[in-house]
């Protein structure tokens, strides 16, 4: 078997596929070498320059086996590969990619949390390890190229090209220029431990290297460890609708969304300056990388498929109160329509009565008392009865036009199986909207503070 007989098509399995990754770009950087010189190659920098510190990838393995002395891990490690490239032994169909060939057995020495010869309970029939075929055996060998250490280890699964592009950069192509400045030591470390953050931000640099194109994706990060004893692996992932939502963000208002994102972080003894939209201490801004590994709400939210309608509802009273420039409610919208999967009709609609009730503020003077009535409104009959003497008003102030008629009350207001929490929000975000762009005084609307959200500045 030689380079050009492995394929590099996609298996599903992101371990394999990373691996495969790496060792795709590495053979195209070493045209000359063949499949067992680059296995030797990986294995003298995994020896000799990482100092075999692969315990969280490999267990056990001639690399990383603790009681093997150091100048006999590359042969024996080559003579694995060689034993596992000409085996004829069990035929059979890879677990991994799924062709017909010659199976080996790989429990973690050679793949990660599969189980091992002592857990051979994990494994369908008590195969000593998941039955893989040598060209999936020798992409795994490559797979400390394509991860990161962020306490845990940290694998991106992409499905676009771009995606692809963007981990191979941070990873792969990383490990080949600082292996050639000869300063590679290890597996690349992260500036994240936090694995919620990291993954949104390797959405948004995925998104910003390629603003001007629309293009999906679907990210899942795996954060794990196969050392020892604590073999453990944690899944976050952001599905299409949340990274369109954020594509359309970052793409139409990344100010708004970096100053919504960041309010949300938990700083402990801080404060959140509205006019500088940053966080300070004593006075003093607090720097991003002081605080980057915190919790944050909106990362989390997102995460649990927890809607963020009230943390952004806040938010924009927050930009109307403290005059942000360019406030709009796009970021809203985006995530309405995206996320939340509400009807176009349905915002509509909501934005129509939005506008009727801000005609009738002004007709009275008196923004506080309709602002107050949605505010106000923490029940679903509330809102509802705020909404029918709003309808009631304008019915006697001689409107030609009802604020919402039967039809698009029953069909598309309250649709069956919507949460009016959401109407509500959405329509006090419209309404912020209208009087920041009619410049109204703030006094003349509330007295109350944003409390709200303070709640969350506590503990870090
Ligand atoms: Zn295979």
């Amino acid at each position: 078997m030689n380079i050009k007989d492995i394929s590099f098509e996609p298996t599903g399995d992101p371990f394999v596929d990373a691996g495969g990754m790496a060792l795709e770009y590495i053979a195209s950087r070493f045209p000359e070498k063949l499949l067992m010189e680059l296995i030797e190659w990986a294995a003298r920098i995994y020896v000799e320059k990482w100092d075999t510190k692969l315990n969280s990838v490999f267990h056990g393995s001639p690399i990383t086996h603790p009681t093997t002395a150091m100048n006999v891990r590359i042969p024996k490690n080559m003579e694995l590969f060689k034993n596992i490239i000409s085996s004829k032994k069990n035929r059979g169909y890879c677990r991994y990619c799924s062709r017909e060939d010659y199976l080996v057995d790989a429990g973690r020495d050679k793949s990660c949390l599969s189980g091992s010869g002592t857990l051979v309970n994990f494994h369908h029939s008590h195969e000593p390890g998941l039955m893989i075929c040598a060209q999936c055996a020798v992409k795994y060998f490559f797979l400390p190229f394509s991860i990161l250490q962020m306490g845990n280890l940290a694998l991106l699964q992409t499905i676009s090209a771009r995606g692809k592009q963007y981990w191979m950069n941070k990873t792969v192509i990383e490990n080949l220029n600082r292996i050639g400045k000869n300063t590679s030591e290890g597996i690349l470390k992260s500036i994240y431990s936090n694995p919620e953050n990291a993954i949104f931000r390797f959405a948004a640099e995925i998104i910003t290297d390629n603003l001007t194109i629309e293009f999906d994706e679907n990210l899942t990060l795996y954060y794990f460890t196969n050392f020892a004893a604590s073999v453990d692996c944690e899944i976050y992932s952001i599905p299409s609708p949340v990274f369109r939502f954020m594509r359309l963000a970052l793409k139409n208002c990344p100010q708004q969304w970096y100053r919504f994102v960041k309010r949300h972080y938990h700083i402990s003894k801080s404060s959140w300056n509205y006019n500088e939209s940053q966080w300070e201490k004593k006075g003093g801004a607090i720097a991003e990388e002081d605080y980057l590994n915190n919790k944050n709400d909106i990362h989390l939210k997102l995460l649990a498929n927890e809607s963020i309608l009230p943390a952004l509802q806040h938010f924009y009273k927050s930009e109307y109160l403290y005059a942000k420039p360019e406030m709009n409610n796009n970021m809203a919208i985006y995530y309405v329509r995206e996320v939340l999967d509400m009807q176009k009709e349905q915002i509509l609609l909501i934005k129509r009565i939005g506008s009727k009730i801000f005609e009738l503020m002004e007709k009275e003077c008196n923004y506080k008392k309709y602002l107050v009535m949605i505010e106000g409104s923490t029940r679903a009959y509330q809102l509802r009865s705020a909404l029918i003497k709003i309808i009631k008003t304008n019915y006697r102030n001689g409107a030609e036009e009802p604020v919402v008629t039967m039809d698009e009350y029953v069909n598309f207001l309250f649709p069956d199986g919507s949460y009016w929490g959401e109407v509500r929000d959405l329509l006090l975000i419209f309404l912020y909207e209208k009087l920041h762009q009619h410049a109204i005084n703030v006094a003349e609307v509330s007295d109350v503070e944003l409390k709200e959200t303070e709640d969350i500045n506590e503990g870090a």
